[in-house]
This record gives structure tokens, sequence and C-alpha cells, in this order.
């Protein structure tokens, strides 16, 4: 029975480090999704890959990105979230969301530009909280354009 492998690139917000059985939210969607885990953890997720704060930063995902497909993984799932400390504030909810729309959908884009990629399924999650706790992730698949 072959396992199938993803990269996962998500935030290091303490928040997914703790999931309802004891694993990582990560790792969690990627069981959900039927995935051994490469986990790519950077603040922002995806944020670097479309602006990047510092140069070489964007270099630095998509070497760890190489090195997990070098290794098997046939999958990257990108992954944003709500109330994200590496964004700036936003004015409103809505913004917010389509920020993080954007910046998965850029992003993947990106990733499909390089001919290393051409080969990988590329999936998008955004992670939004749950209104009535600050503290629990719903993940909502986000739809290429
Ligand atoms: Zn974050």
């Amino acid at each position: 029975m072959g396992q199938k492998f993803a990269a996962m690139v998500a935030c290091v917000d303490p928040r997914f480090l703790h999931g309802p059985n004891g694993l990582t939210l990560t790792h969690e969607l990627a069981i959900g999704l039927g995935f051994r885990c490469f986990p790519v953890t950077r603040a922002g997720g995806v944020q670097d890959l479309v602006r990047p704060i510092r140069e070489g930063h964007r270099d630095s995902i998509i070497r760890d990105l190489m090195v997990s497909i070098g290794h098997g993984a046939q999958d990257v799932v990108l992954v944003n979230h709500e109330d994200c400390k590496a964004y700036p504030r936003f004015s409103s909810l809505d913004e917010e969301r389509r920020t993080h729309v954007e910046d998965l959908r850029n992003a993947s884009q990106f990733l499909r530009s390089i001919d290393d990629f051409q080969e990988i399924n590329i999936r998008m999650f955004l992670a939004e909280l749950e209104q009535r706790n600050p503290d629990i992730f719903i993940f909502k698949e986000i739809r290429p354009v």
C-alpha cells in the first residue's frame, strides 16, 4: 500500500501546534487528505512566496519544497490562516479573507510557473477561525481561479 506524501506550507502560529488529537493541525489536515506530511513552516504561510519580506525568503521555501519533492512528495498543500500575526491588520474580515485567497492563488500560480512543479498537484486552504472560539481553525479549501 503506497503512502502519498505532501509538502505542507503553513504558518508558525502556535495554534497550529495543538490539534485535537495531539497532532499539529497541519498534520491533521494532511491525514484528512490522505497524505503523510513534509511540514514547511513559515511565518505567514505563503506570504514569502508572493511578497517576500527579505531577499532569499522565497528561495528558502522553494528549496524546502524541492527537497520534499525529491523525497517523494507529489502534492503541495498551501495553508494560510485568519488572525495571522505575519500580516498587517485588516480593516475587515472580508478584506482579510480576500487577501489570503489572493495570496494563496498567486503563490500557487507562481509555483506552477516553475518547471519542477509541472507534475505536482497544488491544493490551497484557508484556515478560518471558528466564530465562537478564537483558538479553533476550520480549513476551507480554496479553488483555483
Ligand atoms: Zn500566521
